[in-house]
């Protein structure tokens, strides 16, 4: 494998991960991704780049910036690809890029956090942990690294009650 078929592309989208608490206004706010800090810090010996799209709730993501991630994926050179992405609508996006992954011989893995990664008990860096081996290890096609388990993007829902993700 060369070195640029080896690299783990990290796709940002925003989403709790990357959340900033303000505290004057009480509100949060979507900061720099701290995907890549996360990475540096585990000392993560894989190569990587991390591009930001976007930095959105995925609640606020148009079918407009549903396309540009879809897009994104299949005109990346890279077959291991991680997305950041907001938990809420994560399942709409995997099924988004639906067939793109096994057609193209693509392991697409997409991850997020339900705590922001700023903050001390936050599920981030497990969660990234997860998917940075799932994007080396599962087979080509669409993923979702939550709550310490692999989805098939394509069968997976959150459940907003529980706050976790679970088989669909
Ligand atoms: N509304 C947020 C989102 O989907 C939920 C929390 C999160 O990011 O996981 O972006």
């Amino acid at each position: 494998m060369t070195e640029m078929a080896n690299e783990i592309l990290l796709l940002t989208t925003g989403g709790t991960i990357d959340k900033l608490y303000f505290d004057a206004l009480s509100e949060y706010r979507i900061g720099d991704s701290v995907v890549g800090r996360l990475l540096a810090t585990a000392r993560v010996a894989q190569p990587f780049r991390v591009v930001e799209l976007m930095r959105k709730d995925s609640l606020e993501l148009t079918d407009e910036d549903r396309a540009a991630i879809v897009q994104a994926v299949r005109e990346a050179p890279n077959a291991r690809i991680v997305i950041t992405h907001g938990t809420d609508t994560m399942a709409d996006t995997a099924r988004a890029i639906g067939g793109i992954g096994a057609a193209e011989n693509k392991t697409v893995v997409l991850v997020g956090a339900l705590a922001p990664a700023r903050f001390a008990e936050s599920d981030a860096p497990f969660n990234l942990g997860m998917a940075v081996a799932a994007v080396q290890t599962a087979a080509p096609g669409v993923w979702i690294a939550m709550n310490g388990t692999i989805f098939p993007g394509d069968k997976v829902r959150k459940n907003r009650a529980a706050n976790t993700f679970e088989a669909a």
